[in-house]
């Protein structure tokens, strides 16, 4: 089997290039091709041809295709559907704000954590994604959209922190001056609360942001809906977020999908405020997505409003997510959801 070497950091390709006898400056060269989205050794022009031959002996390039692309018409959203190279398929969507482009990449193709509102999980796991496809739904989106990415969130399809050892070589290998350059700053990671590793994750240094999916502050409703706070509990979370918030010093940001009758009651919110508070954490309310399979509905405007309200009083930062691409579902999981039962 030749290796992806999209996956390998430069200081990597240069161990890798030694091995096969040629200078290390020729790592720099083939990182910069790779990261211009370059997937065929022969178009490496400023390399000599018998290099370009030995590459294409020892590593294996793949591009991603477009399955499906959508555009929104309401605000520009775009949403890819992408065949990768054992024909699996994954969801990105790139978004405009005021700020710049963000990317919202897939992690993992299909999701093992079975929230029971999501639509990524509903066909399991099928395997994590390699760095190199996460660096390529970067590269890709940016060079097909014409639209220079700044921002990155891990917010799509999978649980990051399911796949954690790919998921740290991508942000090295996004964040690299010689590739992409996109700063950790720049970067949100969404998690369901794998608490396990959270420790490990501040211990990287890594200036990234830190999302946690709460969407309840009690184990009775968290547990409802999320099969991982059985086992570990929203006190084991909270201490968590507390010890990455100390060691890190970057604030953690809960995100709270709000379900009719669910999660979003008054109890609900003064409980929500006191979680905040202890752990420093800035709130960011999520209109549910409904889903076709999944029983929930969006909470209505009134209650969303009143939640607000409370929050407010307790003092907690909140902020409401806007809704990009309410016309093509730009709402992870669900075209690859769609896709897939079309294909049975
Ligand atoms: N596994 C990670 C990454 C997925 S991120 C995580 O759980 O955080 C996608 C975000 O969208 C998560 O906060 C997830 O809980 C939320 N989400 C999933 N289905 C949703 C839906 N139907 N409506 C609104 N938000 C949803």
């Amino acid at each position: 089997m030749k290796k992806d070497i999209l996956s390998l950091l430069p200081q990597e390709l240069e161990t890798e290039l030694a091995a096969l006898g040629e200078p290390k400056y020729r790592a720099k060269q083939v990182f910069r091709w790779l990261s211009r989205g370059v997937r065929d050794f022969e178009e490496m022009t400023d390399l000599p041809k018998a290099l370009r031959q030995k590459l294409d002996g020892h590593f294996r390039l793949y591009r991603p295709s477009v399955l499906t692309k959508q555009v929104s018409r309401l605000d520009g959203t775009i949403k890819y559907l992408w065949q990768l190279a054992d024909g699996s398929a994954v969801e990105t969507v790139v978004m405009s704000y005021n700020h710049g482009n963000t990317v919202c990449i897939s992690s993992q193709v299909g999701c093992r954590q079975g929230c029971a509102f999501c639509a990524s999980t509903l066909g399991g796991l099928v395997r994590s994604l390699d760095a190199s496809e996460m660096l390529d739904e970067v590269l890709f989106s940016q060079l097909d959209s014409g639209k220079p990415i700044s921002n990155i969130v891990l917010m799509g399809i999978g649980e990051p922190l399911d796949n954690f050892d790919n998921v740290l070589r991508f942000l090295r290998l996004v964040n690299h001056p010689e590739g992409l350059n996109i700063g950790m700053r720049h970067i949100s990671l969404s998690t369901c609360g794998l608490t396990e590793r959270f420790d490990e994750l501040a211990e990287q240094g890594l200036q990234l942001t830190l999302s946690v999916s709460l969407h309840a502050p009690d184990d009775e409703t968290r547990s409802m809906l999320m099969p991982a706070n059985r086992g570990r509990g929203v006190e084991q979370l909270m201490a968590a977020c507390r010890r990455y918030y100390e060691k890190t010093g970057r604030r953690i940001s809960f995100e709270y999908a709000m379900i009719d009758g669910v999660n979003d009651t008054e109890r609900h919110a003064r409980l929500l405020a006191k979680r905040a508070a202890e752990t420093g954490a800035h709130v960011n309310l999520i209109p549910l997505n409904h889903v076709e399979e999944r029983r929930f509905q969006p909470s209505t405007q009134g209650h969303m409003r009143q939640f607000i309200r409370i929050l407010e009083e307790e003092g907690v930062n909140v902020t409401v997510r806007r809704k990009l691409g309410g016309d093509i579902d730009a709402s992870c999981g669900q075209l690859r959801h769609r896709m897939r039962k079309a294909a049975e």
